[in-house]
């Protein structure tokens, strides 16, 4: 690892071999080769998949949007198992700043998405949002604080050698934080720029840099009609005088 002897690419030589001799699936496989290496990160992707396929199966006209907030390597093993690709409009990628994963509530910090399941018929959707335990698969990888520090690759490398053994459980780290009923007004909503899905769902509010964009935006607009009107009214009275005269 130190002398980069593959340029570079010792990661994912390194992760991707020592997992594939413990016979995984062929789609993990498929992701890692998406991904370009085998991280507990894109594991976590195919636990959280198979557990909302397992639990939130889609019915006839039903499919899944992902929103991936905040975005990890999870979502590129989504999108090749759950061909919810983001050139599809099926993935919207939203990351979270510091200072909004600060203002969440508690039990929202370990968020690992939301996830909708759209019945193209009826045009409405449930948004479920998931977290994932990554405090239970540090506990059961038995990682010592100064390998994760100094060695990162190597405990990574474990975190993957341990997940790999839980592909069949995947509610041990995957669970439901909350789930919410949604029409297209508020699926078009959870999807535009600039929008936290997290505010649109009622679950975080406004931080104190974006409420005083979103002041400034009304303070600027209100100042826009103001001037608009007073000008309307002027004109308006310069009109009548030259009529009355
Ligand atoms: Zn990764």
């Amino acid at each position: 690892m130190r002398h980069k002897i593959f340029d570079g690419n010792e990661f994912s030589i390194i992760t991707i071999a020592n997992v594939w001799a413990h016979n995984v699936p062929y789609l993990l496989l498929k992701c890692a080769e998406f991904h370009n290496h085998l991280c507990p990160g894109l594991i976590s992707g195919y636990l959280i998949v198979e557990y909302l396929v397992k639990n939130f199966p889609p019915k006839r006209n039903e499919y899944y949007i992902v929103f991936a907030v905040p975005p990890w390597c999870k979502d590129d093993c989504i999108q090749v198992l759950l061909d919810s690709t983001v050139g599809k409009r099926m993935m919207y990628a939203k990351m979270l700043s510091r200072e909004q994963v600060e203002h969440l509530p508690k039990i929202y910090r370990d968020i690992a998405g939301i996830y909708v399941i759209w019945n193209r018929t009826a045009e409405r959707g449930i948004a479920i949002i998931l977290g994932f335990n990554w405090t239970k698969v540090r506990k059961i990888a038995k990682i010592k604080n100064f390998i994760f520090k100094k060695y990162r690759w190597l405990a990574k490398l474990k975190e993957d050698l341990v997940l790999i053994k839980y592909l069949d459980r995947p509610g041990l780290f995957a669970y439901v934080i909350k789930k919410f009923s949604i029409n297209h007004k508020m699926l078009d909503k959870l999807a535009e720029a600039r929008v936290n899905p997290l505010v649109v769902l009622g679950v975080a509010k406004l931080t104190s840099t974006q409420f005083s964009t979103t002041r400034t935006i009304v303070y600027l607009t209100a100042t826009g009609i103001i001037i608009a009107g007073v000008t309307a009214i002027l004109i308006s009275k310069r009109l009548r005088k030259k009529t009355t005269q």
